[in-house]
């Protein structure tokens, strides 16, 4: 689960990690006002306002901007929240901000230069170890320094059986070209980030820029978070930060239904069980010269409500032109499965508009072809894998 900046960064805080302050706001007065008040708490004349998606290179798409007074605030707030922003990492028509951070402006001018670096904390899972992957180079591109300048790179492997040592925060501080004030900052910084992503179960933190502020404070001006799914059961605070208006409508709906499922370019359907059959029939797919339109895994019950479900989510892409129906009968019979399609066909009228291919391997697998043949409805079976992808290929050519 995706988090925004402001909530990413209130995590971080909650762990003592030094972050740029800021506050929320909805609309324009909202940003004054929260301004006004930032400059109460901290003294700052300058705020610097955010916008809150979920997508970074927001200050080249023009989501981040310097305000110098609150009428710039009010003005800059104005033109951001409501707009479409578009960066590298949106979709091409971009994401409509509906929050701004205002927070305050950090790269005041002081006795030394300032310095943004980056600092992501991940799991090598080559490894099966977490590390922290840091460079000098900040504020910028990751994948262009990991292309361009790889040896600006450094990475720190921590032993799940010590933690984080004293030695690696110090080598890090070091790596980064740090030394007095500034580098024990950074040695705290490390080990409260370190600390903050194994106490939020977090499976990525991603923080570009850290910055090195004029008078050698270290703190996080950026916040990419990513909570691990599988352990919000047990971050109650942290599973309530989830903002669905920034995911898929199509995959929410899914969620909710139990379904796996993530919606693709492509033109061919795909319902399957089980992740990895998933992806061999969509390899199948690719094969017979098409793109899946989804992967969707319908999981153990593959029942008729479930199938129905499945057939809405697939079908409200209009994209999609056929739809393949690859299910392995293990502990679920094939004829139930076929069975379901049935029903779920009958009972979807004709909301179903393109030609159904059906795959039924495992128990009962011939009853169920028969099963299907034998229904009256205009779905077509298959035994083999090739069969299948043969079927897809007639139906759409
Ligand atoms: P991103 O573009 O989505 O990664 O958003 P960031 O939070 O990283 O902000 C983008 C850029 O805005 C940073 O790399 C900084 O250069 C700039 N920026 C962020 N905070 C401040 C600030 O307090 N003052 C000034 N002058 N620039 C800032
Ligand atoms: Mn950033």
């Amino acid at each position: 689960m995706n988090l925004h900046e402001y909530q990413g960064k209130s995590i971080l805080a909650s762990y003592g990690v030094r972050v740029q302050r800021g506050h929320v706001a909805n609309n324009a007065e909202e940003a004054v006002e929260k301004a006004k008040q930032l400059t109460a708490e901290t003294g700052t004349g300058w705020h610097v306002i955010k916008a809150q998606i979920h997508a970074g290179g927001r200050g080249k798409g023009g989501g981040v901007k310097l305000a110098k007074n609150l009428d710039q605030v009010r003005e800059i707030a104005g033109q951001i929240i409501g707009m479409d922003l578009i960066t590298p990492q949106t979709p091409p028509t971009g994401k409509r901000v509906h929050k701004v951070l205002v927070a305050e402006d950090v790269y005041y001018p002081g006795e030394s230069e300032t310095k943004e670096f980056y600092m992501s904390v991940l799991l090598n899972r080559g490894t099966g170890r977490n590390m922290i992957m840091y460079s000098t180079e900040g504020g910028m591109d990751i994948e262009e320094v990991a292309e361009h300048t790889p040896d600006k790179i450094f990475t720190e492997e921590i032993d799940p059986a010590y933690g984080l040592q004293g030695f690696q925060a110090r080598r890090i501080a070091f790596n980064l070209g740090l030394s007095g004030e500034a580098f024990k900052e950074m040695t705290k910084f490390v080990d409260a980030l370190y600390k903050a992503y194994i106490g939020s179960d977090s499976s990525m933190f991603e923080i570009n820029p850290v910055l090195k502020t004029s008078d050698n404070k270290i703190m996080a001006v950026d916040a990419k978070v990513t909570l691990d799914d599988n352990a919000l059961y047990r971050h109650a605070d942290l599973a309530e930060m989830r903002d669905i208006t920034e995911e898929r409508p199509i995959e929410v709906e899914a969620k909710e239904a139990g379904l796996n499922y993530v919606d693709l370019d492509g033109t061919v359907g795909c319902m399957v069980n089980g992740a990895g059959l998933a992806m061999a029939t969509m390899d199948l797919i690719k094969y017979a010269g098409f793109e899946p339109a989804n992967f969707l895994d319908v999981g153990g019950t593959a029942d008729a409500k479930r199938v129905e479900t499945a057939f809405r989510i697939i079908l409200k892409d209009p994209n999609v032109k056929a739809i393949l129906i690859n299910i392995f009968g293990g502990i679920v019979r094939c004829d139930r499965v076929a069975q379901g399609v049935v029903d779920a066909y009958k009972n979807m009228g004709d909301a179903i508009k393109v030609p159904i291919i059906v795959r039924l391997q495992g128990t009962n697998a011939e009853v169920a072809k028969e099963l299907i043949d034998n229904s009256g409805m205009p779905i077509l079976s298959a035994v083999q894998f090739q069969e299948a992808a043969d079927q897809v290929k007639a139906a759409l050519s």
